[in-house]
């Protein structure tokens, strides 16, 4: 058995068993006290006996700061897959994309791990009420939790939280209190009201449980990239690469204590990088990491319709992460809440993977950082996917989300009605070919056009049939890769441009093939546009094609 864990103050190094969360350490008054564990028995149990346990967060039990299993308040939370982004590595020509859905849940954001461990460990001590500030998911995760604690919840949301959440808190039964103001303000609110009620209050990032729980994002990542990558010197891995969209930066901090205290153990060789991606209009730790302070330096008034990042006033994290960074690498860096939007369509219509704008900003990061170079496009990579986005946001999808087919009513001319307003909307319905002997790059065009438009799309996989394929579907744009088995792409232009009324149809070139001044020239009298493999996003395929179907020259 390994002993018991003790409670050590990092400012001073003041330990003692660790009986209850304290607030304060007794020496030094700082606010922030650390669960240590007996590293090395676990490290060389855990191998061997996390075998027989279920894939859930309390399989990591013995580093977990309950002292009872009775007190365990649980939805099986943790143990979320790890899954490859196989046609976004595809269009980025990058090896290895992992996504750590923390989507899956049971309240759809990665909040469900401190919510467990926080609402358990607030049973332990006996607390029966508490109060709890949140941006939005904290608040639906720990309505959930305490519904099922028995706990009674206050929960204060900045009035800026989509209603659509704050509905779901009420739903659980929580108090729901809007507070109009900043984030950071409803959190004094909250504090202030827990004071005067005297109900227990979270404190969020100072709260151990609240850390804890994170840690288990990087224990699951370290088990679940050998079955991906096979076994490296150590019997867990990890990545090159960890990327995580940030509000308080409880998330990074708790996952990096896990990292850690990994190493610690023994079963993992090495630290990953860290990449917190902040929005540019909410993004301190990204400005005073720029300034090179200590601590952060607060924005009073974000400027972010990504709610659920929008902490103007990170504290301890910022300190906690700075030093993460200087010390094993890795950057803070922002994107705008456009950037990621686009991320979030992306990421839905590549690998059908749905989730809310907080948690496309660390896509939106990843492809940033792709394009500058700090990325390499072998190193391993996963990006937590931080929460699902189960009310889609009105402003996401514009007015335009669906075609109306208008049926007139008048009796007798109902079937014709029907059909003279179907022909309307085949009218809008172009026509694609795509010649390619990949069959998955082949699948991923497809899957591109035809998540963002009305586009009828055509295969073929060597240049004899797509020839066929063009004389009979007469598509209104082909898009040719150039090294097919037998007829090349270069064939089929000189075919197409043999032929009359094949020579006007635009082509659009996409290879991976290193062109020599001599095919590009000839291929400049022929097509419409070229693409490089690897070296362009679905946006830029869209917009060329679009460009082209409208007859614009480049
Ligand atoms: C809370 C949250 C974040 C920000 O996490 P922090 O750890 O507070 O920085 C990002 N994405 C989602 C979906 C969240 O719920
Ligand atoms: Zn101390």
């Amino acid at each position: 058995m390994s002993e018991f864990p003790k409670l050590r103050c990092p400012a001073c190094g003041y330990t003692e068993p660790f009986q209850r969360p304290l607030l304060q350490c007794p020496r030094c008054g700082g606010d922030w006290l650390d669960v240590v564990y007996d590293y090395e028995t676990v490290g060389r149990q855990w191998p061997e006996a996390l075998r027989e346990r279920p894939f859930d967060m309390w399989r990591y039990r013995e580093l977990l700061p309950l002292r009872d299993d009775a007190h365990r308040i649980t939805m099986g939370e943790g143990g979320t897959p790890l899954l490859r982004a196989v046609n976004l590595e595809m269009m980025l020509g990058c090896a290895h994309i992992f996504v750590k859905d923390e989507r899956q849940g049971p309240t759809g954001s990665f909040k469900d791990r401190q919510a467990s461990l926080a609402l358990s460990v607030m049973k332990e001590m006996g607390v029966t009420e508490a109060v709890v500030a949140s941006t939005g998911n904290v608040a639906i995760s720990y309505s959930a939790y305490s519904a099922r604690a028995g706990i009674k919840l206050w929960a204060f949301l900045t009035s800026l939280v989509p209603p659509e959440k704050m509905r779901e808190v009420a739903l659980y039964g929580s108090e729901v209190v809007k507070v109009t103001a900043t984030y950071d303000q409803t959190k004094q609110v909250a504090a202030e009201f827990a004071r005067r009620q005297g109900i227990h209050l979270d404190r969020g990032i100072r709260s151990i449980a609240a850390r804890e729980s994170m840690k288990t994002v990087a224990f699951e990542i370290a088990e679940q990239l050998p079955v991906f990558l096979g076994p490296g010197p150590t019997p867990w891995r990890a990545p090159d690469w960890y990327i995580q969209a940030v509000s308080g930066g409880l998330g990074p901090v708790g996952v990096w204590k896990g990292y850690e205290e990994l190493v610690k153990m023994g079963l993992v060789d090495r630290m990953p990088r860290l990449a917190c991606i902040q929005a540019e209009g909410c993004a301190p730790m990204v400005h005073s990491f720029q300034k090179g302070l200590e601590e952060a330096e607060p924005v009073l008034h974000p400027r972010t319709r990504i709610i659920t990042v929008a902490t103007g006033s990170p504290g301890p994290a910022y300190t906690f992460l700075a030093r993460v960074i200087r010390e094993y690498g890795g950057v803070f860096t922002a994107v705008s809440d456009e950037e990621a939007f686009r991320a979030m369509h992306v990421m839905a219509k590549l690998d059908g993977i749905s989730m809310e704008p907080a948690a496309a900003m660390a896509f939106a990061g990843l492809f940033k950082l792709l394009s500058e170079g700090v990325i390499r496009r072998d190193e391993v990579v996963v990006v937590n996917c931080s929460g699902h986005t189960f009310p889609v946001e009105k402003h996401l999808l514009g007015e335009t989300w669906a075609r109306t087919v208008e049926v007139p009513t008048e009796a007798p001319a109902v079937e014709d009605g029907l059909l003279s307003s179907l022909e309307q909307l085949d009218r809008s319905v172009r026509r694609i070919a795509i010649l390619e002997d990949d069959p998955g790059a082949s699948r991923l065009l497809r899957r591109i056009l035809q998540a963002r438009g009305d586009y009828q799309i055509f295969e073929a996989h060597d240049g004899r049939s797509g020839l066929e394929l063009i004389r009979r579907e007469r598509p209104d744009v082909i898009l040719l890769d150039l090294m097919m088995p037998e007829v090349d792409g270069f064939q089929v232009l000189e075919v197409l441009k043999e032929d009359e009324e094949l020579a006007q149809i635009p082509v659009i070139v996409i290879t991976a093939k290193e062109l020599t001044p001599g095919e590009r020239a000839r291929l400049n009298s022929q097509i419409q546009r070229l693409l490089q493999k690897g070296d362009f996003s679905d946006e830029d395929l869209l917009h060329e094609i679009l460009d082209v179907l409208e007859g614009k020259t480049k």
